[in-house]
């Protein structure tokens, strides 16, 4: 997961205004008790703006859509419920209310694979089966402050990382073999780092394996350039290789960074990479 400024002004046309329908629909469909139902949010324009905005990449994992899969609107809170899991080892998980009232807000929304939105049983990084995916799971600092309306949101801390507000970097560390940890703030594990790669699924085996193999890639680049330095050669297009992994658009660009800051320290500078 990197950073991604979302501007201001990049809503897509028209979605506002469709929002504010939408969303007076449904507050009047929850007091009446009946079903709400959530269409504005998907449409071409919202996913084309998603897609430029995350490079047809999955916010999350860095994984990309493009050829393979279309990729989820994923709404960052959940906009038709939310499961809590119990405080209780072993509880049933809660399902509380979701944000309906930020189903068609600009911000709210991302752009996501299947293996880091749905729930489904996937190998993770042991191997082993789990349900994975981030679901209607939305897990909060302190659930006591969960929000209820527009209005509680700014005595929310949410603890999944949201690629357009956090600095993903202060949070998720990548070991060089492409294992990912959470970062230590402070002397502790950032809560942060450790929910998003558990719901999110980070360190899943498939995306494990996928990393593995960017990792060669990489390394190839980066050897050619220590190869073409040696040789007092100009590194020209191995170094043009490696800025091109290094754009936001690539796959897997944090993990690209940690790389090139494992191998190449100390000519980061000289080569004004990352
Ligand atoms: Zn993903």
């Amino acid at each position: 997961m990197i950073k991604v400024d979302r501007p201001k002004d990049s809503t897509p046309k028209g979605f506002a205004a469709a929002g504010v329908k939408e969303r007076r629909r449904n507050r009047i469909a929850k007091i009446a008790n009946e079903k709400m139902k959530f269409a504005a949010y998907s449409t071409k324009s919202v996913r084309d703006k998603l897609d430029k905005l995350f490079g047809r990449k999955c916010a999350f994992c860095e994984s990309i859509l493009a050829g393979t899969q279309s990729g989820d609107i994923e709404h960052f809170r959940p906009k038709g419920a939310v499961i809590v899991e119990s405080a209780v080892p072993g509880g049933d998980p809660i399902k509380k209310d979701g944000y309906y009232w930020l189903a068609a807000k600009w911000p709210n929304l991302l752009i996501s694979c299947a293996d880091c939105n749905r729930p489904r049983t996937q190998p993770d990084y042991d191997n082993r089966k789990r349900v994975i995916g981030k679901a209607n799971y939305f897990p909060l600092v302190d659930e006591s402050q969960r929000a209820t309306g527009p209005r509680g949101l700014r005595n929310e801390e949410p603890l999944l990382l949201n690629p357009c507000v956090d600095d993903p970097a202060e949070h998720l560390v990548f070991l060089d073999d492409g294992r990912i940890e959470p970062a230590i703030i402070d002397g502790e594990l950032s809560p942060k780092g450790v929910a998003s790669i558990r719901y999110l699924g980070l360190a899943r085996a498939e995306l494990l394996q996928m990393r593995a193999r960017h990792r060669r890639i990489v390394m190839s680049a980066i050897r050619h350039i220590f190869a073409a330095m040696k040789e007092g050669r100009d590194p020209g297009t191995d170094l043009e290789d490696l800025v091109k992994l290094l754009s936001p658009d690539e796959a897997y660009v944090a993990y690209t960074r940690a790389l090139v800051r494992q191998h190449m320290s100390p000519y980061l500078e000289e080569l004004r990479l990352v």
